[in-house]
């Protein structure tokens, strides 16, 4: 049976968990509930056949540098969340691209950056423009996206599942 595994993963309260929500269930949560680790499974199906997606939730702090490298290990495609707000949870996604180049570079892993919590615009500290043109060097897709307000969700994922070859036009 085909199955991918997507592996959502970034700083501690940049909405990984928040945002994987809202794409599977369409649901919003005020309030922080810290993650260890969630693996949540999706059946679509597809001419007939059945295509099973794997959404892994990940914990932001890392306590354990040797479950980052498993996460990594087990995923095909990556979203790498940072928050607007928080120039510090942006170069842990720099960090993050480098460490899955490194560990998956015979396997040409798919990656998406997301810069979440677009609602928040009064408290910007990374600009667009620059998370635009770094991205474009890495060829890498950028959104910024609100969880919160559901703005740009769907294109996000939509895109890694396509850069994962899932037949995106059926979900
Ligand atoms: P995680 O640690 O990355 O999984 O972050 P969570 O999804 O648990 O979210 C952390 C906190 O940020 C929670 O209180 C969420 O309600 C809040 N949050 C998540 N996404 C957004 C967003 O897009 N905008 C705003 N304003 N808050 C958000
Ligand atoms: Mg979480």
């Amino acid at each position: 049976k085909a199955s991918t595994r997507l592996v959502v993963m970034g700083a501690a309260g940049v909405g990984k968990s928040s945002l994987i929500s809202q794409f599977l269930y369409d649901k919003f949560n005020e309030r922080y509930r810290e993650t260890v680790e969630d693996l949540y499974h999706e059946e679509f199906e597809v001419n007939g056949g059945t295509v099973h997606l794997e959404v892994l939730d990940t914990s932001g702090s890392f306590s354990f540098p040797a479950m980052r490298k498993l996460s990594i290990a087990s995923g095909n495609v990556f979203i790498l969340v940072y928050g607007i707000n928080n120039k510090n949870s942006f170069d842990e996604v720099v960090r993050l691209r480098n460490q899955i180049l490194e560990q998956k570079k015979d396997q040409n892993p798919a990656i998406v950056i997301v810069g979440n919590k677009a609602d928040l615009e009064n408290d910007r500290q990374i600009e667009k423009d620059d998370v635009e043109l770094l991205s474009y060097q890495w060829n890498i897709e950028h959104f910024e996206t609100s969880a919160k307000n559901k703005t740009n969700i769907d294109r996000a994922f939509k895109e890694v599942l396509k850069r994962a070859k899932l037949p995106t036009h059926l979900m």
